[in-house]
């Protein structure tokens, strides 16, 4: 942690892709239970000035609960959860149509998705997520991503946005995370309470101190509070993201972090792709394996995706987004990573051109049998030693 403020481009300016949170108590007016929509409008430009210098951007935003109980007539004071899931209902579709005006607005075309609990927790779901998002993305939408709230049971709810985002964050291997709130950011202590009370600029290691600071400082009006913006932090950061939790109740709340205004910053120690390849070399016990031939062990080398074509051989059960060892073709485990095939489907396909997979599986999957960012190579002298490459190797 260091008390000063840093010199360079802020992470947001730098990053490829960033994830906004955006909580209640900012986009809900507080008396009145209306959205703060003037105030919405500047946060959009600030996002629409981001995608305009090639950043990808999703947006988090809360406010569904708090937009629906006005409407329903709902009491102040917290709600019984069926009277949370009816006031999401309403509040959510309200929310989504103002993010659809304001977008549309500077020719933008919004996507809604919400999410569950498991839709982040079940490799499954957390695939098809993943991959709605990389494709709405890849067409220019901007996601606008809350929990859903209206199936989300008490057990198996987030509750709170932050840690959503975070996920989201990881998801999508974003390099920067910024959840907006009425808090500045974390301090030592309650600076309500206690004079002595220090901003924290910057927060490389999520120590138990830190984690402490949290249950003493201020937090907001939403669900979250300050301890569920540590969870997220730790998150964020062990997936390779920069989180920044910034006051966001000024008009163009991003502008201001760019501009240098005050906030914490939680930095990770290694990229998003980094992160998840030290992840995937740390798997314990791979769901299964791929044996590949010479000419695939090259493109190896050469820091290539795996293709189908390359495949000789597959053992045991797995499933997509299992990690599987990949074997030399003297069997030596040379790397792991993420398989994006089921182990039927990689027997069906191995040793196949990837323009094929459609017409055998009935559907089109990825082209690689695993990506080169889901792929980390273990043994780099086994790698080496390959033969050269030949220009028929080479796909
Ligand atoms: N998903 C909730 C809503 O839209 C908000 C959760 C939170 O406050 O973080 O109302």
């Amino acid at each position: 942690m260091s008390p000063r403020r840093s010199t360079v481009s802020s992470p947001l300016d730098k990053a490829r892709r960033v994830v906004v949170k955006v909580g209640s108590a900012l986009l809900v007016d507080q008396e009145s239970g209306r959205l703060n929509r003037s105030w919405l409008e500047t946060l959009i430009e600030d996002l629409v000035r981001l995608r305009k210098r090639g950043q990808q951007v999703i947006l988090v935003s809360s406010g569904a609960i708090a937009l629906g109980r006005r409407q329903l007539r709902l009491p102040r004071g917290p709600l019984r959860l069926e009277e949370s899931q009816a006031a999401a209902a309403v509040g959510q579709i309200r929310l989504a149509h103002a993010y659809k005006e304001l977008l549309e607005h500077h020719d933008i075309t919004v996507a809604q998705i919400l999410l569950t609990l498991e839709d982040s927790e079940q490799r499954r779901r957390y695939l098809n997520a993943r991959a709605t998002l990389e494709s709405l993305l890849s067409l220019g939408a901007l996601p606008v991503i809350n929990e859903n709230d209206t199936v989300a049971t008490a057990e198996i709810r987030y509750g709170d946005n932050d840690r959503l985002a975070a996920r989201v964050a990881q998801m999508t291997s974003a390099d920067c995370l910024v959840l907006l709130s009425d808090v500045e950011g974390l301090f030592t202590a309650d600076p309500n309470r206690d004079a002595n009370a220090q901003f924290i600029e910057r927060v490389l290691q999520i120590t138990p101190e830190i984690e402490a600071m949290a249950g003493r400082s201020q937090s907001e009006v939403g669900s979250g509070g300050m301890a569920t913006k540590i969870l997220a932090a730790k998150i964020a950061v062990a997936a390779g993201c920069h989180m920044c939790i910034a006051a966001g109740h000024h008009r163009h709340p991003l502008r201001r972090i760019e501009e240098g205004a005050r906030c914490t910053w939680f930095v990770p120690s290694a990229t998003p792709v980094a992160a998840r390849k030290q992840w995937i070399a740390g798997t314990l016990r791979p769901a299964g394996a791929v044996q590949i031939d010479a000419g695939a062990l090259r493109a190896l080398r050469e820091g290539r995706s795996l293709l189908p074509a390359g495949v000789i051989g597959a053992r045991g059960r797995f499933e997509r987004g299992d990690t599987v060892s990949v074997l030399a073709p003297d069997g030596t485990e040379v790397a792991r990573g993420i398989i994006a095939y089921s182990d039927t489907d990689a027997a069906r396909i191995m040793g196949r051109r990837t323009s094929e997979i459609e017409s055998i599986l009935g559907f089109r999957g990825r082209d690689e049998m695993i990506h080169r960012d889901d792929m980390v190579v273990l043994r780099p002298d086994v790698l080496a030693a390959a033969a050269p490459e030949t220009a028929e190797a080479v796909r």
